[in-house]
């Protein structure tokens, strides 16, 4: 079975090397030309919960795939303002089977990866690994998981499961969703709060616990993104959301989350337009407003601009 992982920044080149340190057959594609030519070079150094590996993994620029690859398993790790160009580098290396598995932050990416696979073959989830990347070639994977994983359609069962058993060898702890669009929209929750406050007030997550008015926005935000989930056919309570993201906040309080580490720390553009940007979006779609968030989605793009982030 020959693997890819599309996106082999932090998360990717984590998940890609527990699955090579199981034997499987995977290659690392990335679309950053420092991170590529790192790994090609010195293979990739990476630091596993305080293990370090070296590993000498395959890997291709996403230009410089080989024109008869293909693979039968595919891991979406991108940003995800970069999915729609890494699907165009690597859709000639699909074939009829190939499974795509995307358990990235954000909302509907299933609806750009449809473009290439039909619904059946593409496994959707959520993850709370947690990975960063120091330096091209050099990175590091921390926690246990889990990785949520479900089907879009009925159909897809078997293909989640192929994806479960994989996962499952490699030690990255999956766990099937009993309702896939919930888990997907309660990473929102926790994406839409504490990412997109965090980076706007430049805190940890502590800081969020500590202020009247940041609890505020965090049960706001929270509340339009239990009224947009409905569309999905979710019905979460926003009590209850709240006060796990209230407690989940005091439990990693130390932590920067990733996107204040991208735009803060490494001026980086942030995945906002696919966290509270998309809540906005979906929920004016079905007429449903959600303000806060698109308050949340500017407050950080002009914050980007500001940076001059890229
Ligand atoms: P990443 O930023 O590490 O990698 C994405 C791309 O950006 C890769 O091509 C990478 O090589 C490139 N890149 C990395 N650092 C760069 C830099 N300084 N300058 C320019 N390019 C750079 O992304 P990630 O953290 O692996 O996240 C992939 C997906 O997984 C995202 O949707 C993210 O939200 C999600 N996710 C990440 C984590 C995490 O802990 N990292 C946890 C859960 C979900």
């Amino acid at each position: 079975m020959k693997i890819a992982i599309a996106g082999s920044g932090a998360l990717g080149s984590g998940f890609g090397a527990m699955l090579y340190r199981q034997g499987y057959d995977v290659t690392l594609i990335d679309g950053w030309e420092p991170q590529a030519t790192a790994v090609k070079k010195d293979g990739l150094h990476i630091d596993i919960n305080g293990e370090q590996h070296h590993l000498n993994i395959p890997m291709y620029q996403d230009t410089e795939i080989p024109k008869d690859a293909k693979y039968d398993v595919i891991f979406l790790f991108t940003k995800a303002m970069q999915l729609h160009d890494m699907l165009q580098h690597i859709q000639s290396h699909i074939h009829d089977n190939t499974i795509m598995v995307c358990t990235m932050n954000g909302l509907k990416h299933e609806r750009k990866i449809a473009n290439y696979v039909d619904e059946a073959r593409i496994v959707r989830g959520v993850t709370t690994w947690t990975a960063g990347l120091e330096s091209p070639g050099h990175t590091h994977l921390m926690g246990a998981g889990p990785v949520e994983i479900g089907a879009l359609v009925e159909e897809g069962q078997p293909n989640v499961d192929t994806v479960f058993d994989i996962l499952e060898k490699a030690k990255l702890n999956p766990h099937k969703s009993e309702d896939l669009q919930q888990s997907i929209w309660k990473k929102i929750c926790v994406n839409g709060t504490a990412n997109a406050l965090c980076t706007i007030l430049e805190c940890r997550l502590s800081n969020l616990n500590e202020s009247d008015y940041a609890r505020k926005l965090v049960y706001k935000i929270t509340q339009e993104i239990v009224q947009v989930a409905t569309v999905d056919g979710v019905h979460l309570n926003a009590d209850e959301v709240y006060n796990y993201l209230i407690d989940l906040n005091d439990k990693v309080g130390p932590h920067f989350p990733s996107m204040y580490q991208d735009l803060i720390n490494n001026n980086r553009l942030t995945e906002i337009d696919y966290i509270n940007g998309a809540v906005a979006k979906l929920g004016a779609e079905h007429h449903i407003e959600a303000p806060v968030n698109q308050f949340v989605a500017n407050m950080v793009h002009a914050k980007e601009e500001q940076r001059h982030a890229k």
